[in-house]
């Protein structure tokens, strides 16, 4: 996995600078033309905000890797599939959610991963600024080579809010992105399995 492309790279390594944010989210709120005098409610507003950004990309502060650490002996080659992890992430573009479902899966190689394990590392990939390409693309390939599998296959359904709250697709639209890598990119029987298993 090539580090570089990870998103969001924290330029302040010690994280996140609460004052500078919540200062910045003030003068947004008076660029709306929401002061304290037009909107008394949102005096806590930017202090909230700042805390909640925090949260949504706490992954910034997470090495998916360590999630690898966790394995033990197993595997008899046959896959494993995970469906249905909640996914809640903020697109790059417009810090706008994006909210949806990943289904995960690998082969083992002689090498088996915890099931919280693979659900944190869908985790601290979702919470940062993201492309949901690019999620599903880094999720599959920490499961193949760094994990030591010998394929990996990640399905992601979710709706972009940017794009549906904006009106250009309506409520409830799905994107679906998937990335094959290993067994499950050469084998279409793999893949037509993985579908079946999620009951599609
Ligand atoms: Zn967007």
């Amino acid at each position: 996995m090539s580090e570089g492309e990870l998103p969001g790279r924290p330029e302040a390594p010690g994280g996140t600078d609460f004052g500078r944010l919540e200062a910045a989210l003030g003068e947004a709120l008076l660029a709306l033309g929401l002061g304290p005098q037009s909107a008394p409610g949102m005096r806590e507003t930017p202090e909230r905000t700042a805390k909640a950004l925090d949260s949504f990309f706490s992954g910034l502060r997470t090495d998916p890797e360590v999630y690898l650490e966790e394995t033990f002996p197993g595997g008899t080659g046959d896959p494993v599939v995970l469906r249905d992890i909640p996914l809640y992430s903020m697109c790059e573009h417009h810090l706008v959610p994006f909210v949806g479902r990943a289904h995960v899966g690998y082969v083992p190689d002689r090498r088996v991963l915890g099931l919280s394990e693979i659900a944190g590392v869908v985790e601290a990939y979702a919470r940062r600024p993201q492309l949901q390409e690019r999620l599903t693309a880094q999720v599959a390939d920490l499961l193949f080579e760094p994990l030591g599998s010998k394929g990996s296959f990640v399905v992601i359904e979710a709706e972009q809010l940017c794009m549906t709250m904006r009106g250009a697709q309506k409520p409830g639209t799905l994107t679906v992105t998937r990335a094959a890598r290993g067994v499950y990119a050469q084998d279409a029987s793999l893949r037509e399995e993985f579908t079946r298993l999620l009951g599609r």
